[in-house]
């Protein structure tokens, strides 16, 4: 520990008492490594404040000894945006105590939610209400409402209800000199200047603390249904998605995934198996929901679905017959990250290009990426209707996992991020930036990394908020 780091414990220690203050090495390391085991680092303590009133203080103290912080919530990070970096010269803070939904109104539809509040909670308390938070993702047993705001996570339900940014009504948070930033009013209309809070919506840790959110609720399910199909390739998923939106208002989740990917999640889930009986290319999962009791999604996927297998854009469908059968499609869908995490070393690339684009680009990068590097393979799964994919490139088998990580990671990132810039895309379409993609930040035009470096000296003059992720300190 440097002697900053000990001043500032001893500082703090009256503020956040035993439990705001952890410095066992067994009780931290867990939250020294990412969830891909990629990235490690080390943190002396991890601090762990209770409310707003104690995050000030800490920020206050972490500023007056100059003491680096890499604020944490359920470290489900997928770029290593929230782990402390090798030398031990930051400290984690943590937001999970600071876990109280602070208000639910459905009739208003807002929740205000506490940075720490676990995606999952947060969904069942919406629903206790008889409303719903519309976004979900694969990590909602872990992700915090201070995590999905820092990143502006997306998920499976974009497509109707867009992004973390889209959903969030106001922000609350403590910047690095602890002054408190209360944007939680949430109202409709409020053009005073400069929007804080839309700054820190994807700021990654980089600006401050986000203390608590106010985040729209969309109103209850009264019907749903749930459909699984088999497919020739990612084109015809594309074709089937645009009929399904001319026919409904209703579509709310249209995922992609190769043969593969589903036969890994299969393989991983014990007792698990494919919906459909025969072997098809790809496959999509289809969620279609209404809040009004006299629509029928069930009748509006099976008369479009029946169309799509007589024309031959489909090569066969399942409507979920149950509630259980449709938690075990998504139980499937939301395994693929896990399943494919115990294939071994890969490298993940969380991109996006035009939603027209990508049926080819999903073909043609894995063939492309395939053919220069030998031994290795490439696929991508995800949300087809954002032109959003994972694209993972996995090993060789027998590579060694260090040496992949350390040399070839980069050269294959480099290789799959030229074809989507070519491609008119994004190198992050959800994950964030963090430290696995910091230097290939430099792809965007040099007076839009300025614009970034100016705004972070501004707010953040002493380097002090998550340093190594997103941009280089100048
Ligand atoms: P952390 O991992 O703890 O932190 C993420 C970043 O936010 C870090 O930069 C951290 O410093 C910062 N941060 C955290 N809390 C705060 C705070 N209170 N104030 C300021 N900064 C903060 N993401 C998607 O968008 N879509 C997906 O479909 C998706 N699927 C996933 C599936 C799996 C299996 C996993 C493991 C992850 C997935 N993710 C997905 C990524 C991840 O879940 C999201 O990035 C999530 O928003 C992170 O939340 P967290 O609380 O775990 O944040």
């Amino acid at each position: 520990m440097t002697p900053a780091q000990t001043a500032l414990l001893q500082a703090l220690s009256p503020v956040l008492g035993d439990k705001g203050i952890v410095t066992d090495p067994a009780l931290i390391a867990p939250w020294e490594i990412d969830w891909r085991r990629r990235f490690s680092g080390r943190a002396p303590a991890i601090l762990a404040p209770a409310d707003t009133a104690q995050v000030q203080a800490v920020l206050r103290a972490a500023a007056e000894h100059r003491v680096p912080l890499v604020p944490q919530g359920g470290n489900s990070s997928m770029v290593g945006g929230a782990t402390p970096p090798a030398d031990g010269s930051a400290l984690i803070l943590s937001t999970r105590r600071m876990n109280r939904i602070r208000r639910v109104d459905a009739g208003a539809g807002m929740v205000v939610a506490e940075a720490g509040v676990i995606l999952a909670d947060l969904h069942a308390a919406a629903e206790a209400d008889g409303a719903r938070f519309p976004l979900t993702l694969g990590a909602k047993g872990n992700a915090t409402v201070g995590g999905l705001v820092s990143t502006n996570a997306g998920g499976t339900q974009v497509l109707r209800f867009g992004t973390m940014r889209g959903l969030t009504l106001g922000v609350e948070a403590v910047l690095p000199d602890g002054t408190l930033y209360d944007g939680l009013s949430a109202l409709k209309k409020d053009n005073r200047g400069y929007d804080l809070g839309q700054l820190l919506i994807g700021a990654e840790g980089t600006l401050g603390i986000v203390t608590a959110a106010a985040l729209r609720l969309a109103p209850g399910i009264a019907r749903g249904a749930t459909a699984w199909v088999g497919l020739a390739d990612p084109a015809a998923g594309l074709t089937l998605l645009r009929r399904l939106q001319a026919a409904s208002d209703m579509i709310e989740s249209f995922e992609i995934m190769p043969a593969e990917s589903l036969a890994a999640a299969v393989a991983h889930l014990p007792g698990a198996r494919s919906p459909l009986a025969g072997a098809h290319p790809w496959h999509v999962l289809i969620e279609a929901v209404t809040g009004d009791a006299q629509a029928d999604p069930a009748a509006m996927l099976e008369a479009q679905l029946a169309r799509a297998l007589e024309d031959g854009l489909a090569g066969d469908a399942v409507i979920a017959a149950s509630e259980a059968q449709a938690e075990a499609f998504w139980l499937l869908r939301h395994s693929l990250s896990d399943a494919e995490r115990a294939l071994g070393p890969a490298v993940q690339h969380d991109i996006a290009v035009p939603v027209d684009a990508m049926p080819r680009f999903m073909v043609e990068a894995a063939a492309a990426c395939d053919a220069r590097f030998p031994g290795t393979h490439a696929s991508g799964f995800g949300h087809l209707g954002d032109g959003n994919i994972h694209f993972h490139v996995r090993a060789a088998p027998g590579t060694d996992r260090d040496r992949f990580y350390a040399e070839d990671a980069a050269v294959i990132t480099r290789f799959v991020h030229d074809l989507v810039t070519a491609a008119g895309g994004t190198i992050s379409a959800e994950h964030g930036i963090g430290q696995m993609k910091r230097d290939e930040l430099a792809r965007l035009s040099p007076e839009r990394v300025a614009a970034i470096r100016a705004i972070k000296a501004a707010l953040d003059p002493h380097g002090l908020f998550n340093p190594g992720k997103l941009v280089a300190c100048a």
